[in-house]
């Protein structure tokens, strides 16, 4: 058997779980660029002269010390990166960026490296603290997450038979993964989603996009309703899969070299 020592080292990551533990404890879920979800506990974070207090709270950035443990591994030295505090201040704001940390987190496995949805996902945060409320900030997120991960939908012909898409009539289908031409639309009983011209100009927008170029868009109330049911219809479908396979997952990364 090989005698794996505790070791300790330094990560920047956002909390994207965190609940009480114990008599005094947090026990936080970090979102990392090269370590995926690290799960870990604050010990002493709830005591009221804790250094750790609220960096280890929801959605903080921070920089930390993560000492592994056979069991269990604990924070310290935790130093906030970036103060967020427009975030942190209001319940709209709140809220979109835990939903955007659900997207994250179920987008991520334990030691798996993502960079790329990790800077995403503060670049969003930033964003969010930063800006007033856009209502294309969550499809754009949800996009760039799918784009990273390699789910982006079939927007540009028909997922089934690879036609080019003609400018009306298109539906989109979350089971298949994309819109659907008319001809391939009876051939299955699946729900179908209703997708205007608009909203499929838009769903390609946000993919390719900076949001330097989403934000100055003003989407009719029926696309941005359009647009939220087919991402959200459609993570449902790669997330389902995503989850399923996650314990393989978990088994490739364990081969895998440290970084
Ligand atoms: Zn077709």
């Amino acid at each position: 058997m090989v005698s794996s020592r505790p070791r300790t080292y330094s990560v920047e990551a956002v909390v994207v779980r965190a609940s009480d533990f114990g008599e005094a404890d947090r026990l936080v879920t970090l979102l990392t660029p090269f370590s995926g979800l690290v799960r870990a506990v604050a010990r002493g974070a709830r005591k009221p002269k804790s250094r750790l207090g609220g960096n280890v709270d929801l959605l903080r950035h921070i920089k930390a010390s993560v000492n592994e443990g056979r069991s269990l591994h604990s924070v310290s030295q935790v130093q906030s990166l970036s103060s967020l505090r427009g975030l942190h201040s209001g319940l709209e704001k709140m809220s979109t960026g835990l939903y955007m940390a659900e997207i994250a987190e179920r987008f991520s496995v334990e030691g798996a490296s993502n960079p790329e949805l990790f800077n995403q996902f503060v670049q969003m945060l930033l964003i969010l603290n930063a800006e007033p409320m856009h209502p294309l900030m969550a499809r754009w997120f949800e996009t760039q997450v799918l784009r990273i991960n390699g789910f982006l939908p079939t927007i540009n012909q028909c997922v089934d038979c690879g036609t080019e898409l003609e400018p009306q009539g298109h539906v989109f289908s979350p089971e298949r993964g994309g819109i659907v031409c008319p001809d391939c639309r009876a051939s299955e009983s699946d729900v179908l989603l209703p997708a205007s011209l608009n909203t499929v100009k838009l769903l390609r927008h946000l993919a390719r996009a900076e949001w330097q170029e989403v934000r100055p868009i003003n989407a009719s109330e029926d696309d941005l309703r359009q647009v939220a049911r087919i991402l959200k219809e459609h993570l449902h479908f790669v997330l389902d899969r995503n989850v399923r396979s996650t314990a393989f997952m978990d088994e490739v990364n364990r081969w895998r070299p440290e970084n």
